[in-house]
């Protein structure tokens, strides 16, 4: 079975790539006999990035075509994925950037591994390029989070995967606006296997995310798949409570021994008791939010990944 295989780029000022990664990906994959699409998604860029998608627009063939989306405004790579999976028609499809980071050679390698029946074939970078220490540290402690939230390793996970269709339907199914794809294709479960990838450096252009949009996406992406930090106020209510309850301890002690001052052991008492009360009660609130948080998500309970069939 030779699937058409969809290929989404997310291109946002990417006026320079445009044309080398479709000249690059249609030659690789034509020249392993693997019919294609490539959606380029125009995350409303500045420059001329919509012109080129156009301009390759005219020049596609029967192996490989090019379906071309242009956002109003830049609504950022997530949403700018998102569109791509709902607007590609391939029996696969694969997420790579446009600026060729993500190595295209690996792609007849992972539509063969698709072929052989997996559903999620992930791309797991070997290493990460060149990276500062202080984006390297940010990176690790948001990753060690992430991994905590989905359940599985992320410190390693890109966004270059290749997912069968019913793992694309699934993702699209699940009805949350804020979603961070990398997790979801992940939580979404199915049969999966990993190719190792070495981040390329970027040739043409400048990365599009400054310090603090990654600040923001990270946020964004824990407050999205984990509700953790709402809990973070009950944990700090029970460890209030305990250090209440011993220094009421030491207040009586005081008190019976006639140690204390007249009146005061009363106002520590209810200061305590108070506050404990008072931190406690939020984290209860925390709790009923984070159950609310979850039941608006409307996430599936459950997928199914196939029934048995007869003979
Ligand atoms: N991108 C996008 N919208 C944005 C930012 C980036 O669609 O708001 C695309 C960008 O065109 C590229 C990919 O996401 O194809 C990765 O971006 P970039 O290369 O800037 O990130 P880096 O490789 O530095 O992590
Ligand atoms: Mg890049």
């Amino acid at each position: 079975m030779n699937g058409i295989l969809s290929v989404i780029l997310p291109a946002y000022n990417e006026n320079v790539n445009i044309e080398k990664s479709y000249m690059t990906i249609a030659q690789i994959l034509s020249a392993s006999s693997i019919p294609h699409e490539l959606v380029y998604v125009n995350d409303g860029s500045t420059d001329n990035t919509w012109n080129e998608i156009c301009r390759m627009k005219k020049k596609e063939t029967s192996i490989s075509r090019i379906t071309g989306i242009c956002f109003s405004r830049n609504f950022g790579k997530e949403a700018a994925i998102m569109a791509g999976l709902t607007n590609a028609s391939g029996d696969a499809c694969v997420v790579m950037d446009c600026d060729l980071q993500h190595p295209p050679e690996k792609l007849p390698e992972m539509y063969y591994l698709w072929q052989q029946g997996f559903e999620v074939v992930e791309g797991v970078k070997r290493s990460r390029g060149n990276e500062n220490g202080i984006y390297k540290a940010g990176a690790k402690l948001f990753y060690k989070f992430m991994s905590l939230a989905a359940k599985t390793d992320m410190s390693r996970a890109s966004d270059f995967k290749l997912l069968d269709r019913k793992t694309v339907n699934s993702i699209l199914s699940m009805p949350e606006r804020s979603i961070f794809f990398r997790a979801a294709a992940s939580w979404v479960g199915y049969k999966k296997t990993e190719i190792e990838f070495d981040v390329k450096e970027r040739e043409y252009g400048e990365s599009k995310w400054s310090k603090w949009s990654l600040v923001k996406y990270a946020l964004r992406n824990i407050a999205a798949f984990s509700t953790f930090p709402l809990q973070l106020v009950t944990i700090t209510g029970i460890a209030t409570l305990l250090g209440a309850m011993i220094l009421a301890f030491q207040t009586w002690i005081r008190y019976y021994s006639g140690t204390a001052l007249e009146g005061f052991t009363t106002v520590i008492l209810l200061l305590l008791m108070l506050n404990s009360v008072v931190m406690v009660s939020i984290g209860i609130l925390g709790y009923y939010i984070a159950k609310i948080y979850e039941e608006v998500k409307g996430r599936p309970m459950y997928i199914i990944s196939e029934f048995a069939k007869e003979k």
